[in-house]
């Protein structure tokens, strides 16, 4: 098996299974629980999350674990929720159309029974996970520029005195783009100063998913004038189920789940501890082979490019090195991952949820790409599982099995 799909799923790391075997079995305890080894237990766990925080340059009680991304993602949203814009800001004199629509939305949620919010602002080709949630808070989107990248100029005009959070993934799941979130930052903190000096108090928070980021780059909240930022240990070579929200001084959360008041009260329940030990294992690998990890994915990616024939490369500039995103012209790409999976090389289309419901990618749709182009759209993420040989290999096969399929085509027409 040739695996080529770890934006989707990477497997538990040999090390990171073993880090967390004992917490299984002979260090079980509850964390909460009274006793010696319990409380040698809660010391581990806390020292784990303090790896994973420090891998972002923050601290263990700036963490909220959660059970992965989506759960992450969600509790961002909760900044959200009731009394946050009780003190209703004054109204910007001089607004843009969008400002106005965005206003007037906002307006229209504030006298919603339950989720009494103002504005939210989110790219176009965020995951799912931040689209749905999005979009039950009203939130207004933000545009992409063909090349994936965000329009600063579109963030710039829909940002309104009721923006209270904006939430941008540090790389994209389907094309692996990075976003400038350092001028993003910026942009917010101008908003900011300028509420400031007119007295609003609305708060604006930035929020970004680093699913796929957090073993392929250097990450730093601080630096990046981060608010809130989405962890998720499957996407590392940890357990899935696992994930964490880095929550900023600023930001004031609402719980997800009411109980026993774990994590800060915002996300009750019995810690998994072996969860987080392997998630903290994972992070530790990642930072010590990020730079090699990158070089080796960078030239990979230009063997494949050089190697494959007849393609159009959609993922061009500001990607992570592991993602490669070609264009069949004219080509049924779900046929192309079924004919490649029978000779044992496993891509994708897109995102893997996207891909089990059968619709087209709104990542490709929001940069401008055709139906046709999507529908021969191959996304190809390497990972650790792979080595040079079977990067060669898998172009030989994905170059024949492309070939046959153009012949296949051109005898039925
Ligand atoms: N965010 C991004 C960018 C992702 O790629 C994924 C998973 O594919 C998620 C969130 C959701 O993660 P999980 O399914 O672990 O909750």
């Amino acid at each position: 098996m040739i695996y080529l799909d770890h934006a989707a799923a990477t497997p538990v790391n040999e090390k990171v299974l073993k880090a967390m075997e004992p917490y299984f079995s002979i260090d079980f305890f509850n964390p909460s629980a009274a006793y010696l080894p319990a409380k040698k237990v809660a010391h581990d766990y806390e020292e784990a999350k303090g790896v994973i925080a420090h891998a972002i340059g923050a601290k263990a009680s700036d963490l909220v674990i959660t059970a992965g991304a989506t759960e992450a993602n969600n509790l961002a949203f909760t900044i959200l929720i009731d009394g946050q814009m009780s003190h209703s800001a004054p109204r910007r004199s001089r607004l843009s159309p969008q400002g106005e629509r965005a206003n007037s939305r906002a307006a229209a949620l504030r006298n919603a029974p339950s989720r009494d919010i103002c504005s939210v602002l989110y790219l176009a080709t965020e995951h799912d996970s931040v689209r749905r949630v999005a979009e039950q808070y009203g939130g207004t989107v933000i545009k992409v520029l063909p090349s994936g990248l965000i329009d600063l100029e579109d963030l710039r005009s829909k940002i309104t005195d009721e923006t209270q959070l904006i939430s941008v993934s540090l790389a994209n799941n389907e094309l692996g783009t990075i976003q400038p979130m350092a001028e993003i930052a910026g942009i917010i903190r101008e908003a900011k100063l300028d509420r400031m000096k007119r007295g609003i108090k609305t708060q604006l928070l930035l929020h970004s998913d680093a699913s796929q980021a957090l073993n392929l780059l250097d990450i730093n909240v601080a630096r990046l004038g981060i608010d809130l930022l989405t962890l998720n240990a499957a996407k590392v070579y940890g357990p899935k189920g696992v994930g964490a929200l880095y929550v900023s001084h600023e930001a004031r959360l609402k719980p997800l789940t009411y109980g026993g008041g774990q994590e800060n009260g915002l996300r009750s329940g019995t810690e998994n501890v072996p969860g987080v030990i392997g998630f903290s294992k994972a992070v530790e690998l990642a930072k010590e082979h990020l730079n090699g990890n990158r070089k080796k994915y960078a030239s990979w990616r230009k063997i494949l490019l050089t190697e494959l024939q007849g393609y159009e490369l959609i993922n061009k500039k500001h990607s992570l090195d592991n993602f490669v995103v070609l264009c069949y012209n004219g080509i049924d790409a779900e046929r192309l991952v079924f004919l490649l999976e029978e000779k044992g090389v496993y891509v994708a289309t897109g995102a893997a949820c996207a891909a089990s419901k059968g619709e087209k990618s709104h990542v490709l749709k929001a940069i401008g790409l055709t139906d046709e182009q999507i529908a021969g759209s191959l996304r190809i993420t390497f990972g650790e599982t792979n080595d040079e040989k079977q990067i060669h290999e898998a172009a030989k096969i994905i170059n024949d099995v492309v070939k046959t399929e153009c012949a296949r085509i051109t005898a039925c027409s």
